[in-house]
């Protein structure tokens, strides 16, 4: 919709500047700022000039409505043609173009040219049939301006125009001082941070000398240690033997009883120490990275299981030693060093632990190329602050068990190297008065499961059904663990009249039956065993804590001492009563 504001002759040079003048107050009325001012009036007179050179025409002055905000048109329409569109490079046109927002030239009816300059209004909530009524009201006053006049007033629109540019030339000057000031501060701030960089990187290389020349001498030092525990244990150790060998000849010769007893404690004493050189030996090796590593294919089951045996005596009354290591849990590793190991941290933790238990358990990790093996116990725990130290050679906690145990404080530095050694680490977690859990994690390595010995499938047979006779509920587990996979089944009794009942119910290949039992001991089994047809040639091995007992008048019977008791000892005990029973 558009809306008429003016309408004008444009016949004269006068006309021209008469609409420069409506140009001009339009623009004001309309709510354009005073630069739009000068434009508009400037680009009507330019255009205003041609179209009066072209014939002169009217001027219509018009305010598009809608589409909001509203665009200020001046049509201007020539008698003759001026320049086509486009085809306009001098003269008003072109000039226009720079000062509004559009300027179109269109051919106009009877051959003349039509010329329609736009300009964009201000946002301003649209115009109204009000408002613009007053603008119209005001722009129809009578102007007789003379071109002087309108000279004047350019002039004092370039003046205002000239002091604007200064105004802003002033303040891009000063912009560029202040741009320039602060990037002398951001130079000298660059220059001040280098400067402490160059200086920070001094200090650390200087540093890092220090820590090298520090890390050399300690390097030396430890080195010097493991110099002198190597040589003094070496040094010590024949003597020692010395002593423990005179004092078993001394125990022979004739004594009194005083001097028996004191010959007893010259071997205990010189046993002592014997283990304490041994102990210093094995750390200095492990120490020097000595140690002979032999891998080997390894299944923890039996060797897990021969631990549990020797170290079950150890365990103080009320304390469990669990083991919990599913069978076929194989790795490749040195076994003599993992089980000196684990045999330290199990014996450790049996010290330690005065109710609860003490458990092993092992089982591969999530990726499968660890295994993990925990010692875990409820025993006094460790405090934080000495958590790490025990690693230390000869480093014990103070508690309460401490005086009443034997150690040396080298049993954990020793574990550790070794574990190291084996390509693992060792890590300890404990919580004071609840207990301590050792991790020893290990590669797997190429096991490609313990392959089962050549000879030991010969035994298959004799293993296929095999009665486990004893009292201890933890000696029998450890007897299954023993046999680990290489048994076919194993039947439990807990007596030997339990015994007896599983002998009569269903014969089996191989009894192992512990000696002292309540109830009937085992050798009493065995004599009922040889006077019945069935059982007569059913081997059995006899285990024992005690001292052994002569089996030669009971065929088919060998004699394995429990103290001894290893998975290789088993089976070749079981072998020797197969043979001697004719049964392998
Ligand atoms: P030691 O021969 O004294 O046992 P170790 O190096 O094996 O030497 O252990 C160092 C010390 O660490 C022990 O003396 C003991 O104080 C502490 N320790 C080791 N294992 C345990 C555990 N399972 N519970 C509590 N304390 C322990």
């Amino acid at each position: 919709m558009r809306y008429l504001l003016s309408e004008e002759e444009l016949a004269d040079e006068r006309d021209v500047v008469t609409l420069r003048q409506l140009g001009r107050e339009a623009a004001e009325l309309l709510g354009l700022d005073r630069q739009d001012q000068v434009r508009l009036a400037t680009a009507l007179s330019e255009v205003g000039r041609d179209v009066l050179a072209g014939g002169g025409s009217t001027v219509l002055v018009e305010v598009v409505t809608e589409p909001a905000p509203g665009e200020l048109l001046v049509t201007m329409t020539s008698r003759y043609e001026l320049a086509p569109d486009g085809a306009v490079d001098a003269g008003g046109v072109p000039a226009a173009r720079r000062l509004v927002d559009s300027v179109q030239v269109a051919a106009g009816p009877a051959g003349g040219s039509v010329v329609v300059l736009g300009k964009r209004l201000p946002v301003r909530g649209g115009w109204n049939r009000h408002t613009l009524d007053d603008v119209r009201g005001a722009l129809s006053r009578p102007r007789k301006a003379t071109a002087d006049d309108e000279l004047r007033i350019q002039n004092l629109e370039l003046v205002r125009t000239l002091d604007e540019l200064r105004t802003r030339s002033d303040e891009l000057a000063r912009a560029n001082e202040e741009l320039e000031e602060t990037n002398r501060g951001v130079l000298a701030m660059y220059n001040q941070l280098s400067d402490e960089l160059e200086e920070t990187n001094t200090g650390v290389v200087a540093l890092y000398a220090e820590l090298d020349e520090r890390s050399k001498q300690l390097a030396a030092a430890n080195e010097a240690k493991t110099r002198f525990l190597r040589n003094v244990s070496h040094e010590l150790r024949t003597p020692v033997n010395s002593i423990l060998g005179l004092a078993s000849l001394l125990a022979e010769s004739a004594l009194d009883d005083e001097q028996r007893v004191q010959v007893s404690y010259l071997e205990g004493s010189s046993r002592a120490l014997l283990a304490m050189v041994n102990e210093l030996l094995d750390l200095a090796r492990a120490e020097s990275g000595r140690q002979e590593v032999v891998l080997a294919d390894v299944d923890l089951g039996p060797l897990s299981a021969e631990l549990q045996g020797t170290l079950l005596p150890l365990a103080r009354p009320g304390v469990a030693l669990d083991v919990q290591v599913p069978p076929g849990t194989t790795l490749r590793t040195d076994r003599d060093l993992l089980a000196r190991v684990l045999r330290n941290l199990l014996t450790n933790a049996l010290k330690f632990t005065d109710s609860g238990h003490v458990r092993l358990t092992a089982a591969p990790d999530e990726s499968g190329e660890h295994v993990v093996l925990r010692v875990e116990d409820t025993g006094l725990g460790i405090d934080a602050e000495h958590v790490e130290r025990v690693f230390e050679e000869f480093y014990q906690v103070p508690n309460r068990l401490q005086p009443s145990v034997k150690g040396t404080g080298l049993g954990l530095p020793y574990a550790r190297r070794t574990v190291e050694a084996l390509g693992g680490d060792l890590a300890l977690t404990s919580e004071p008065g609840r207990g301590s859990t050792f991790v020893v994690t290990l590669p797997v390595g190429s096991a490609d499961g313990a392959p089962v010995h050549a000879d030991q499938e010969r035994l298959q047979p004799l293993l296929a059904r095999v009665l486990v006779v004893d009292d201890d509920d933890a000696y029998r587990q450890v007897l299954r663990g023993l046999l680990g996979e290489l048994a076919g089944s194993v039947v439990e009794a807990s007596d030997g009249q339990q015994a007896l009942e599983r002998l009569r119910a269903s014969t089996p290949t191989l009894v192992l039956m512990d000696v002292r039992m309540p109830v009937l001991n085992g050798d009493a089994v065995l004599a009922a065993m040889r006077r019945d047809p069935a059982l007569e040639h059913v081997p059995v091995v006899l285990l024992s804590s005690a001292e052994p007992l002569r089996t030669d008048d009971l065929p088919g019977a060998v004699f394995v001492a429990k103290r001894d008791l290893a998975r290789d000892a088993l089976l070749d005990a079981a072998a020797a009563a197969g043979l001697s029973a004719g049964q392998a």
